[in-house]
């Protein structure tokens, strides 16, 4: 089917864009990679009256460590946290994350800014950004605001974002030093949605668990933090008695229905295997 009928705006600037935004809000979306967008809008179940295209924007790609954080620009497409050494060497949950999203066409193409304003609860950064404690920067004419991840990704789909705010950047904790991180993905076929998958990001101090972060993709209404999971291993050993009560307190804390991917016993099971699993890879990797 074909989109129905919209103006298509070329933003040349971030100031352009949230100008245009000002101006059609309400009645207009942001494209940036097209590759959840454009289906939606061909299969028109979403029919803007304006495009927003935010693609031209220079500056909006960029990969840096700045003040304690790796900042990403809204634009970076998936291939690009794929293969940048600054994420290879120091963020090792969305190093292991990035590869496994998709297929090489919509890496190639995909954003990690749109991947999180869509919200899917199956979109595999949400979860990598909940376990590493992420913020995302929101602008609009009238100013910034920086959002904590938990508190933007709100429901299917749905995030805190109001029709005036573009997205700009992704701001994740550098993680402390004897840091490691999983992203375990159980999907039918290479290249497909996850049926389930764990993000776990954890870090060792004085041979207890320092700090812990575990998110789940595909098994509730957005991506979940497993907080009460992760909080149960701070200050205890990183033994494999923490690691499965960690599991059963996250697939307590799944909630994943029965589809044509499995049943939700069999993925709330994935869950407790893959937490367990992704915090003894994560802890091995911290631990050197
Ligand atoms: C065949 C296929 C397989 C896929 N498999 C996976 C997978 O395994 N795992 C996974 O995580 N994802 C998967 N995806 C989704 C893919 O990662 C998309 O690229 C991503 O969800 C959207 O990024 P985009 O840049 O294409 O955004 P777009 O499609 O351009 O936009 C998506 C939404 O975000 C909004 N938006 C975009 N950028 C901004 C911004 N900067 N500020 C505010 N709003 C913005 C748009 O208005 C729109 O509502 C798949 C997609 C396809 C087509």
């Amino acid at each position: 089917m074909l989109p129905s009928r919209f103006d298509y705006h070329r933003a040349s600037s971030v100031e352009e864009a949230l100008s245009l935004l000002d101006d059609y809000g309400e009645d207009a979306k942001v494209l940036a990679g097209g590759q959840s967008l454009i289906p939606l809008m061909k299969l028109r179940f979403v029919s803007p009256g304006h495009l927003i295209d935010i693609d031209p924007i220079p500056g909006l790609d960029g990969i840096e460590e700045r003040e304690g954080s790796l900042a990403l620009g809204a634009l970076v497409r998936h291939n690009q946290l794929a293969s940048s050494e600054i994420i290879t060497n120091g963020y090792p949950t969305l190093a292991a994350a990035a590869p496994q999203i998709a297929d090489p066409i919509v890496r190639n193409l995909g954003t990690i800014g749109g991947s999180l304003a869509h919200a899917d609860p199956a979109g595999d950064l949400g979860s990598v950004m909940l376990s590493m404690g992420a913020n995302v920067v929101l602008r609009s004419s009238s100013g910034e605001r920086v959002v904590p991840i938990g508190e933007f990704l709100v429901d299917t789909f749905t995030t805190s974002i109001t029709p005036n705010e573009l997205l700009t950047e992704i701001r994740i904790p550098t993680p402390p030093p004897r840091s490691g991180g999983s992203y375990l993905k159980l999907e039918r076929k290479v290249g497909d949605f996850a049926t389930v998958a764990v993000a776990v990001t954890l870090s060792l101090q004085d041979g207890t668990v320092g700090s812990a972060g575990i998110a789940l993709t595909g098994v509730g209404l957005k991506n979940i933090e497993a907080a009460e999971a992760a909080a149960s291993l701070h200050g205890t050993a990183p033994t494999d008695e923490a690691f499965a009560e960690a599991g059963r307190l996250a697939a307590a804390a799944s909630n994943p229905v029965t589809d044509v991917r499995g049943t939700d016993t069999y993925k709330r099971h994935m869950v407790e295997v893959y937490t367990r699993r992704g915090l003894a890879t994560a802890s091995a990797m911290a631990a050197g």
